[in-house]
């Protein structure tokens, strides 16, 4: 008989989204007259903007088109959109990146847990705590995570916690970890580093031979002067980082998929012979093994992103975004919560009231204000206490949310 893979079969089910909707299901069926309000899910809701729907249309008229017609694309990405994502989002920014740093892919998603295919399974991986899931996930996927402790942290895991005891914060880890995450600005907490703190991360990683994965898939809602939009601001960042984007929070490319890796040259790591090993071109082969390109329309709708009128489009929708955030944000004071985020990032992040539970605190905002989040529990030991709310809804139903908070 043939055998399966035991490190799928060591991971929990995954529980988070759905209890959520059950007992959603369960509340508004018992109380079918509540007006409940979601704002638990991390999906956007505005539309494309104008640019982006036009080159979309456009791109599907070249493919009715024997002479505009293009069917497999480079696995990479095309040029047109590379040479844009070098321009705008590096180069301008005074960012060395090259064409052939960067990997066009069908989202952040694949590519973070993904990546672990050219790194040893004997690397011992930290991540943040409470952690955008997937980065744990992969790597139990993998057999890199050990075994799953009661408290739900596995063995070979380093978690570094983020809590209001130190400042949403991370320590640099203790135990010399050879992989690790980091995502700024933060799902779930949307807190962010400054630039001084992102030195400290590049500095230890190029001391202690380790590899930073750099997640910026919420790059685009930065707004203050001193966090870093690119891990490559920091100096010696590219001997020691990749980073990964995405269009999906950025422009709301969730349905439509599309993001990108950087892997820059300098950086190496070693072989079983101790040999120093470029991840470029592992990275090159892995994908242009095991994926075939993402589409050629998406990338003609993100190249649109790049125009005048894209860039205007795309931020005031993100200005939109964090407009609703600046209302939770207040609104949630006012009501006498303590909450960080919502600043340059769609999340917010809640405590809890003392003595309250993540769970306990969803079931009281449910009943009592027929609100919806998402208990911070659900994204690590560290997020236990406190709850996350996005800034994704209607302007009109985040305010009505944050004035019953208030009645
Ligand atoms: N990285 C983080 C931190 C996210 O929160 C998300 C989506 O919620 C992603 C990556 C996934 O991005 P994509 O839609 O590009 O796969």
């Amino acid at each position: 008989m043939f055998k399966v893979n035991d490190n799928f079969t060591k991971l929990p089910s995954s529980y988070l989204f759905s209890e959520v909707a059950r007992r959603v299901r369960a509340y508004s069926e018992a109380h079918p007259e509540a007006d409940v309000i979601r704002m638990g899910i991390g999906d956007v809701t505005r539309p494309l903007c104008q640019a982006v729907t036009d080159a979309l249309h456009k791109a599907v008229d070249d493919e009715a088109n024997g002479d505009t017609f293009h069917g497999y694309g480079p696995e990479q990405g095309y040029d047109f959109l590379i040479s844009k994502i070098v321009e705008y989002d590096y180069r301008r920014h005074g960012i060395d990146v090259a064409e052939d740093e960067v990997f066009v892919s069908d989202g952040a998603k694949s590519d973070t847990g993904n990546i672990g295919d050219i790194l040893s399974t004997a690397n011992r991986v930290a991540v943040t705590d409470p952690v955008y899931p997937v980065y744990v996930d992969t790597n139990v996927m993998a057999g890199r995570a050990g075994t799953r402790g009661a408290d739900g942290r596995w063995s070979n895991i380093e978690y570094l916690p983020c809590t209001a005891e130190n400042g949403f914060v991370p320590a640099l880890p203790k135990g010399e970890p050879d992989v690790i995450y980091l995502c700024y600005p933060n799902n779930p907490t949307g807190t962010t580093l400054t630039r001084g703190e992102l030195e400290k991360w590049v500095k230890y990683c190029r001391e202690h031979g380790a590899l930073l994965l750099f997640d910026a898939a919420y790059e685009a809602f930065i707004r203050e002067d001193d966090v870093p939009h690119s891990i490559y601001e920091i100096e010696g960042a590219r001997e020691v980082a990749i980073e990964f984007r995405s269009y999906s929070k950025t422009a709301g490319f969730t349905g439509i998929r599309l993001g990108y890796t950087v892997v820059p040259k300098e950086l190496k790591g070693l072989d079983a012979e101790g040999n120093r090993v470029a991840l470029n071109p592992l990275w090159r082969r892995r994908q242009t093994t095991k994926f075939n390109g993402a589409s050629y329309l998406t990338q003609r709708g993100a190249e649109a992103l790049y125009s005048e009128e894209g860039q205007r489009q795309v931020k005031e929708t993100i200005d939109y975004y964090l407009e609703n955030a600046r209302v939770m944000r207040e609104g949630l004071r006012k009501a006498g919560y303590e909450c960080v985020g919502g600043v340059n990032s769609p999340y917010v992040w809640i405590k809890a009231p003392e003595g309250m539970s993540s769970w306990e605190f969803f079931d009281y905002l449910l009943d009592r204000y027929h609100i919806v989040g998402t208990p911070g529990s659900g994204f690590g030991p560290s997020g236990e206490g406190y709850f996350r709310l996005t800034a994704f809804n209607t302007r009109e139903n985040t305010e009505k949310a944050m004035a019953r908070l208030n009645e």
